[in-house]
């Protein structure tokens, strides 16, 4: 039988996640809950319900098939208590206002390297590959291990997007199919990370350090800026000094500006997050990466 991961999107024709035109494939399971993530969907590992209140008609056809019966209309709208639906499905497929959507699908290697290969020209000749993003992929380390020499093997350029939370022997399974790393750094103070991702930062600083130079795979580090929870000049310049001296200054920067999109997402998953984060202005953005080139890195605001 062969080794299947929960997939939750395909994106054929990415152009931000590595070099050439690109498909990135987002596995649905991550051990961090970064309060301003942009994939919430991808938390769990299990197939989920998402609902798209702004274009329910309330015709309460999805409370008629329902199994568990857990769906009720509330001034027109559909409502779903979440605590006991099974994912089962049959309120997406009778919905005519497709205002439901169940994400979240097991597939094999097989499967998911058809799709890629139905762009194999566009990718080869834009110098792309594929990427392997998520969630966090090395939570499905067989199956991204298995991915990642298929498309090898495949000819394609592979890249993978990750927290690097992970164990040293997963790190080594995963990065030697891996031609580029997309890694991430949130913020350099290990309980100020643990308030804001939920886990601790010594793996993930320690798996950079390793992955750089041990195993001599490149990569790039992503800076997310989230205004308030890792912008100021003391966490900026914290981590400027560790990618300049315990890693080294050939390594790319790219500065990722907080978004709203996990915001929407958040409530057609029904999480209710009572808080919100700004959006960092151009100037702001800019400041920072001035910081970050006085310590002679290379840095890109933007993915
Ligand atoms: S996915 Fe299934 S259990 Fe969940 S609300 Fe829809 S019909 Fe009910
Ligand atoms: S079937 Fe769709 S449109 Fe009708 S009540 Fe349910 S979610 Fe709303």
């Amino acid at each position: 039988m062969q080794i299947t991961a929960p997939v939750f999107n395909i994106q054929g024709y990415s152009i931000h996640d590595g070099p050439g035109i690109r498909t990135t494939i987002f596995l649905k399971g991550c051990p961090l809950r970064c309060l301003w993530c942009a994939n919430p969907e991808s938390h769990s590992p299990l197939p989920q319900l998402m609902f798209y209140s702004g274009k329910c008609v309330g015709c309460g056809k999805c409370a008629d098939v329902c199994p568990t019966k857990v769906i009720t209309l509330q001034d027109n709208i559909a409502a779903t208590n979440r605590a006991l639906c099974i994912s089962c499905g049959l309120c997406v497929n009778i919905c005519p206002a497709e205002a439901r959507e169940i994400v979240g699908k097991a597939m094999t290697v097989d499967e998911v390297m058809e799709k890629v290969l139905e762009d194999k020209l566009f990718i080869e000749s834009s110098g792309g590959g594929i990427t392997v993003s998520g969630g966090e992929p090395l939570m499905h380390p067989d199956f991204t291990e298995a991915l990642l020499s298929t498309a090898k093997a495949n000819g394609l350029h592979t890249a993978i997007e990750s927290s690097c939370f992970a164990s040293h022997s997963v790190i080594e399974q995963v990065f030697r199919y891996v031609d580029l790393g997309l890694l991430d750094i949130k913020h350099m103070d290990s309980a100020e990370h643990k308030r804001l991702t939920g886990v601790p930062n010594e793996t993930i600083l320690d798996n950079l350090r390793y992955i750089y130079h041990e195993l001599n795979v490149p990569f790039m580090i992503s800076l997310p800026i989230i205004p308030g929870c890792n912008d100021s000049h003391k966490n900026i310049e914290a981590t400027a000094a560790f990618i300049a001296n315990e890693l080294g200054k050939d390594v790319c920067l790219r500065l990722l500006p907080y978004h709203r999109l996990g915001e929407a997402k958040n409530d057609s998953l029904g999480k209710d997050m009572n808080f919100s984060f700004s959006i960092p202005s151009a100037e702001h953005m800019q400041q920072l990466k001035n910081i970050l080139e006085s310590f002679g890195l290379q840095v890109q605001i933007g993915g």
